[in-house]
């Protein structure tokens, strides 16, 4: 059963419910409330009347006696029959009992009587209708039996209509589900516009919650297009050079050569591998660091001194300068690989005959890395995407030992994994700083 149908079938009954209780307590109370008032408008005109009649030598006085008060008849009886007053036609006879509310039930409906006893035997007698309750009950009667379903027919349609409205937006939040489902399609919005109420809320999370699966969705396609991009190059270079060795089986030379160029593509191979390794098991969560506490000077000296040939080939002066005593407690080897990339970086776009420069600081409790060179720059359109996987600003200028543009993206991964961040300013032509910032203490 549909929300809509649960709410209006459950808001009806509750409504019948409250409104037959409310009606029954009202009718039981006025009608109650209607005998008693005619029971002490009867009760007040006997009383009345016994207090102004006299008995005097055996004769019953009744000069100020009104026989016929507020509703109520009033007669004067003794063992003889009536003696005197107004006793209606249709009323039917009765007992007489001193003091007693009698209800005696005639032929044309229920009657109260109330006898007083004056002495002698003699006896005032008050006589009225009770009519009148009966009227209020079955006119209320015909209300509850007519009217009310009528009612509750009414409110049922209205609220239903109310809900079916309201509900009508969830119906294309469904429908776009089915859609995407259907098609894989998820592009689609729900796109309910302007509203406040929780379906459009709802809805509106639904569609941003839609939009990051789909960039996520994009990203993970671009990143396994990528990946089998660069795989594909490597591999096809074996194979050839297999063809071409298997060829010259004669020619230690060419074999030689064949070799050393598929060693060279299988090492490019298992780099990538291993870096894309690296970015899974982050994704995973599952970098494991293996934190150790070390002097971020010292290490800097260390890579600078691996990369000085690099740094030389193309002229490049190479230095650090680092702040004594920057200790920090992190991976060292996962730190290593993020001076190498900067460093390396740096004199791959760097300017031949140029200079790059490794700064170790402490500023405002951050350790800070942060290679700079007066390189060829990175232009303002590229520099949001400098940290995105395989991005690369010019392929054709990268390293062709490592470049597949997994480099920063790695060395981000590695800060962020140790709590710290990385940021780069550049200007194109001139050169850029990259820098990591990484928790002391
Ligand atoms: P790779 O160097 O393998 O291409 P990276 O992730 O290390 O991959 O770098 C991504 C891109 O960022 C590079 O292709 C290059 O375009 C740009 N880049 C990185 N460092 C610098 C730098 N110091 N100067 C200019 N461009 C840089």
């Amino acid at each position: 059963m549909t929300i809509k149908k649960r709410i209006v079938i459950w808001y009806t009954i509750w409504m019948s419910f409250l409104v037959i209780v409310t009606l029954v307590i009202l009718l039981s109370g006025s009608g109650m409330l209607v005998r008693r008032e005619a029971i002490a408008d009867l009760e007040e005109a006997v009383n009345d009347a016994a207090e102004d009649i006299w008995i005097r030598n055996g004769r019953v006085i009744t000069d100020d006696v009104s026989f016929f008060d507020d509703g109520a008849y009033i007669s004067i009886w003794d063992k003889s029959g009536m003696l005197e007053g107004r006793f209606p036609e249709d009323a039917p006879s009765a007992e007489f009992q001193n003091g007693v509310i009698q209800n005696p039930q005639g032929e044309s409906g229920a009657w109260y009587y109330l006898d007083i006893e004056i002495g002698n035997g003699i006896f005032v007698r008050g006589v009225a209708r009770s009519y009148d309750v009966g009227l209020f009950v079955s006119s209320m009667q015909i209300l509850i039996f007519i009217l009310l379903p009528v009612l509750v027919l009414l409110a049922a349609l209205g609220g239903y209509y109310i809900v079916r409205r309201s509900f009508k937006p969830a119906e294309k939040v469904i429908r776009t589900a089915e859609e995407i489902a259907d098609s894989d399609d998820l592009s689609k919005r729900i796109a309910l516009g302007d509203g406040s109420d929780e379906i459009h809320q709802m809805a509106t999370a639904f569609d941003n919650m839609l939009e990051r699966i789909e960039a996520a969705f994009e990203k993970e396609k671009q990143f396994t297009s990528d990946a089998s991009h660069e795989l594909r190059t490597p591999i096809a270079v074996i194979l050839a050079e297999s063809e071409y060795a298997g060829g010259h089986i004669d020619d230690c030379k060419k074999m030689e050569e064949a070799f050393s160029v598929i060693s060279k593509q299988a090492a490019k191979m298992s780099n990538l591998v291993s870096e894309l390794l690296m970015l899974a098991r982050s994704d995973k969560g599952t970098l494991h660091l293996h934190p150790e506490s070390f002097d971020l000077g010292e290490l800097g000296e260390m890579v600078v001194s691996t990369l000085e040939e690099k740094a030389s080939c193309k002229n490049i002066l190479l230095s650090v300068k680092a702040a004594p005593g920057v200790v920090v407690t992190a991976d060292q080897g996962m730190i290593a690989r993020v001076m190498i990339n900067f460093v390396s970086n740096a004199i791959t776009y760097g300017r031949d005959g140029g200079w790059v420069i490794l700064r170790i600081a402490e500023r405002n409790g951050f350790a800070v890395i942060e290679a700079e060179d007066n390189g060829i720059g990175i232009d303002k359109t590229h520099i949001e995407r400098i940290w995105d996987r395989f991005y690369q600003v010019d392929p054709s200028r990268s390293d062709n030992s490592s470049g597949a543009g997994l480099g920063l993206s790695i060395a981000k991964e590695i800060i962020i994994a140790h709590g710290g961040h990385v940021s780069v300013e550049s200007i194109i032509g001139q050169g850029s700083t990259f820098r990591a910032e990484l928790p002391m203490g």
